[in-house]
């Protein structure tokens, strides 16, 4: 990832982008940073701007993307706030000061603690409040999170102890905050990758087992999904489709609280339906129902009653396809669960 992918990705969503301002934010990112290179030994230009590229993957706004590009200047090179806010403006500025002032937090308790991996319950839920409540504009959480997940992606080249000791703050503090900001495509993959670390044995022996399930299963995935297709084309609703795993450690935990084996998780796969108006979601449910038999108690439909975070979509799960008996299909468990998202849900996070 250089600097002209990004910018022609971000061209792609926001097509008023002031591309000319970016690449000042990049040279001007890139000479502060010049010499420096990240344990990996990767020169560190790289990190800010993986974080810049997770931003835009969520569509955010072209100073969002220029923050995330400056947002360790201030903390780790000889630029001020002064200098980005004369140079980029106030908007930028206060972001990467907020970003700053959050890595200050994180660290001091860092120190204080020694890397112990115990932190208590109690600590983490008034991080995470003060993370939320120091924020005044929730951009500064988003590159927040994004730096975090680009932290882990890359924490195989850091001691063990620190590995450890980030992947817990992760699971305590970043993936809740991810949650409740109804990122969830975030809060998977910092689940995941913290965890990995955290219990890299179990980590291992499931994401194998999934593997394995996976290939089993892709097949009828891939049937599910053109059936779906050809009956949303025939009613005229317009939507796209994506088939998911389920991550593995929603799937751990579920083994967990639910006291189960592997091989009785049914739902490991998910089928997303994202159409781009309400209606077409209600249509798109009238569909997979009219298709297949739905579980009695499984249906929320978090758009009449969206959560707190504003999530709105529809959830069910279904026996799956097939002529098959109701029975036989459930012994089988031949279950597959169907997620419907409006599109709004993703563009409410756009934010201002
Ligand atoms: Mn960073």
């Amino acid at each position: 990832m250089g600097i002209s992918e990004l910018i022609d990705k971000i061209s792609q969503y926001d097509k008023e982008a002031d591309l000319d301002f970016l690449k000042k934010v990049y040279e001007f990112s890139l000479s502060a940073h010049q010499g420096q290179v990240r344990i990996s030994g990767e020169p560190f230009i790289l990190h800010p701007l993986e974080v810049a590229n997770i931003l835009a993957e969520l569509h955010l706004d072209v100073v969002t993307i220029a923050a995330a590009i400056l947002h360790d200047t201030v903390e780790d090179t000889k630029a001020s706030i002064l200098e980005i806010k004369e140079k980029f403006g106030e908007e930028a500025a206060l972001l990467v000061d907020g970003v700053t002032k959050l890595t200050v937090i994180s660290q001091s308790k860092e120190n204080i603690e020694d890397f112990d991996l115990t932190i208590e319950e109690d600590q983490a839920v008034n991080l995470r409040k003060i993370f939320l409540a120091m924020a005044k504009d929730i951009r500064v959480i988003l590159i927040k999170l994004a730096d975090r997940l680009h932290n882990l992606r890359t924490l195989s080249s850091l001691p063990i102890n620190k590995q450890k000791f980030i992947a817990r703050e992760t699971m305590e503090i970043f993936a809740p905050i991810a949650s409740r900001l109804g990122l969830w495509h975030i809060k998977w993959q910092l689940e995941d990758l913290a965890f990995s670390y955290l219990d890299s044995s179990i980590y291992k022996d499931l994401a194998d087992k999934l593997v394995k399930r996976r290939i089993e299963r892709e097949s009828v995935v891939q049937e599910t999904i053109k059936i779906i297709q050809e009956k949303l084309k025939e009613l005229k609703v317009e939507a796209r489709i994506e088939g998911r795993p389920k991550h593995i450690y929603s799937i751990y935990q579920k083994m967990n609280t639910k006291g189960k084996d592997f091989s009785e998780i049914y739902d490991l796969f998910a089928i997303r339906i994202i159409t781009n108006t309400v209606e077409d979601s209600y249509a798109a449910l009238g569909i997979i129902h009219s298709l297949w038999m739905p579980l009695k108690d499984r249906i929320k439909d978090y758009i009449a009653m969206p959560k707190a975070n504003n999530y709105r979509s529809l959830h069910t799960t279904v026996y799956g396809p097939g002529n098959e008996p109701l029975e036989r299909l459930y012994q089988e468990s031949k279950i597959r669960s169907f997620k419907f998202s409006s599109f709004r849900f993703y563009a409410s996070f756009r934010c201002n």
